[in-house]
């Protein structure tokens, strides 16, 4: 064989070299780590990658305008840096404690030329909400994408220690939150416009201590399934997301033991955790226009183990 012809076969379309996903990133084990929640990325030990400097736009999502729920960090943050490289505004919501890692992304997205907002608040609140979308719509002069991504998870061990604060404590933020985001922002939604939510692997298999999150993310998949029939005949596309194990910092201030922080992601065919910089790509399809026939589908991101 040719040298020539070797290095076509050996390189992908856009012309990087082939990357071995089981290399690719750091593997476990990895250091014991808790923060307070929420948590700040920056503060990980490895720092997640988000794609600050891999993330290559080529212009998907001109002039597009995107609100995104924790996109401080996180999956959340690698779906703003990904958006505003392909040339969407972009703003973001997380909470005030947050302002650190928010900064970075506002930052991020300027650099790019495009429109950053930053939007602090605790979507808890329906009134919250409705302000949110309302500031979005204001600063951003619309609004084409809405990814509800925000989310708690907190392990328990057993339901007795689950408090009716900390049950409803999640119901408001992963189930409560995105019917209220949804609602404020659907006058908005032309034809063409997309929903994005994140679910998770947890929706269809639960771990034992995840009791009460475990049914929000089955709650979020069956709102992708409903909402796109709903809004399907308007030409609004609703799609999830269903990661598995991600490294964020969800896990280390409560969403996960340490036992298994140690070990994150070690039982996935591919031997380590995902990056949330390898889901921004998802978030980018799901919303382009070539997607146009995907509505009601959840695309999952887990390693190769767990169904979405
Ligand atoms: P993350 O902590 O970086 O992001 C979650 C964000 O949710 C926070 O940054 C915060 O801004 C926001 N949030 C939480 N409560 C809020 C509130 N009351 N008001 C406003 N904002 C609030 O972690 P992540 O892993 O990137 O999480 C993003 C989504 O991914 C979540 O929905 C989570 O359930 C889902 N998910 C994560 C994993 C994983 O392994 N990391 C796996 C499956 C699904
Ligand atoms: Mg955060």
């Amino acid at each position: 064989m040719k040298e020539e012809s070797k290095i076509v076969t050996n390189t992908a379309t856009n012309g990087s070299p082939l990357e071995d996903p089981t290399k690719k990133y750091f593997k476990p084990p990895f250091k014991e780590q808790t923060q307070p929640w929420p948590g700040l990325a920056s503060k990980m030990s490895p720092v997640p990658d988000h794609g600050e400097k891999s993330y290559v736009g080529s212009g998907r999502l001109t002039g597009r305008k995107v609100l995104i729920t924790g996109g401080d960090s996180g999956i959340g943050r690698a779906a703003a840096i990904a958006y505003a490289r392909e040339g969407a505004d972009v703003a973001i919501n997380y909470l005030p404690e947050e302002e650190p890692d928010a900064k970075e992304v506002i930052e991020l997205i300027k650099k790019e030329g495009r429109k950053a907002i930053a939007i602090p608040g605790d979507i808890r609140a329906e009134e919250f909400c409705e302000k949110l979308v309302k500031e979005a719509v204001k600063g951003l002069g619309g609004l084409d994408i809405l990814v509800n991504n925000a989310g708690r998870q907190q392990s328990h061990q057993s339901i007795l220690e689950l408090s009716t604060e900390q049950f409803d404590w999640t119901m408001k933020t992963n189930i409560y939150a995105p019917f209220w985001i949804t609602k404020a922002a659907l006058p908005h939604l032309k034809p063409g416009s997309s929903i994005i939510v994140t679910t998770s692997v947890q929706a269809t298999d639960p771990s034992p201590d995840l009791f009460d999150y475990a049914q929000t993310k089955a709650a979020n998949t069956s709102f992708v399934r409903s909402m796109a029939k709903q809004l399907g005949p308007k030409g609004i596309r609703v799609n999830g997301v269903s990661p598995g194990p991600i490294w964020t910092v969800l896990q280390v201030t409560g969403g996960s033991t340490q036992e298994k922080v140690k070990q994150f992601g070690k039982e996935t065919p591919l031997g380590r955790p995902g990056q949330p910089a390898e889901l921004a790509s998802i978030y980018v399809q799901l919303a382009a226009n070539d997607a146009s026939y995907s509505t009601g589908q959840i695309y999952g991101a887990a390693g190769g183990s767990g169904q979405p």
